[in-house]
């Protein structure tokens, strides 16, 4: 079965896209946590990190190479932002299909939450 992120790629799901590319799609996260909370996820599914293979691993390069334009697109590339992917539970993963989330706008603290 497809996953949220695969029917927003495919447009059977409603997003605010920002950016797309042959290989990645952004979009708003529904529930922001932060003035830019975007959510950057490759055109294919894999589930976790914990899928990463040398013959799918570019796609990871590709989601940061996004985030960079996105960063530049809002203006806060100088300003600073976040990105961070969440592996299973205990670090908070809901939707199994991998993605980055890119946080700016706001003073972004550490450790995080
Ligand atoms: P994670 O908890 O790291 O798996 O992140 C999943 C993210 O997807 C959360 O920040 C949710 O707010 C976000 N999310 C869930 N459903 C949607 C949706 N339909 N459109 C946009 N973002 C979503």
């Amino acid at each position: 079965m497809a996953t949220l992120f695969t029917k927003i790629i495919n447009r059977e799901i409603p997003a605010k896209i920002i950016y797309e590319n042959p290989k990645v799609l952004a979009f708003e996260d529904i529930h922001p946590q932060a003035p830019h909370h975007y959510l950057i996820v490759p055109k294919i599914e894999i589930a976790t990190i914990n899928d990463l293979t040398p013959e799918n691993a570019g796609y990871v390069a590709e989601m940061y190479l996004a985030a960079k334009e996105i960063a530049k697109m809002k203006g806060v590339d100088e300003r600073g932002y976040r990105v961070v992917m969440n592996c299973n539970a205990e670090a908070g993963q809901t939707v199994f299909h991998i993605h980055l989330h890119f946080l700016a706008g706001r003073e972004l603290h550490w450790p995080p939450g």
